[in-house]
């Protein structure tokens, strides 16, 4: 049992994560109903699900067939975001933890405006948001 549930359970779609449909309805209603907005905070404690629900807004955003609450795991988007798949060059991952520099956030800011390469929406999910300082954090508020 040393294995935390979070880092043994890693959820691809909304329908797979348990006992926090507060959070995975409202954003399957709005992937539903495409009212989708430029940026989400997700907060809760450490191992809820956070992360994991970030990654599935990504893979429902960009799946080919959607935006959708279910992602057809066939298309390139679906097959590169699953959990623990490649990744995709048009959804990336910042530690603010170990870059909480202003500098990533100009650079964040500035390729935020180029258009995706392969996929609907480029997406950006910033882990440990909390660790931005005031310059940083200024740099992305231009962005959403
Ligand atoms: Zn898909």
């Amino acid at each position: 049992m040393s294995l935390a549930l979070y880092r043994k359970y890693r959820p691809s779609s909304f329908g797979e994560v348990i006992g926090q449909d507060h959070v995975t309805e409202p954003l399957s209603n709005a992937l539903t109903s495409g009212s989708i907005h430029h940026a989400y905070l997700f907060s809760g404690p450490r191992g809820c699900g956070k992360t994991s629900s970030a990654r599935i807004m990504a893979r429902s955003l960009n799946c080919e067939k959607g935006p959708t609450p279910n992602p057809c795991g066939e298309c390139q988007s679906c097959r590169d975001l699953v959990a623990n798949g490649p990744g995709s060059i048009d959804v990336m991952e910042l530690d603010a933890a170990t870059h909480g520099l202003v500098d990533d956030a100009r650079d964040l800011r500035d390729k935020a405006f180029f258009a995706p390469v392969q996929s609907r929406y480029k997406i950006y999910i910033i882990d440990e948001a909390h660790h931005l300082g005031p310059g940083a954090a200024n740099a992305l508020l231009k962005v959403v």
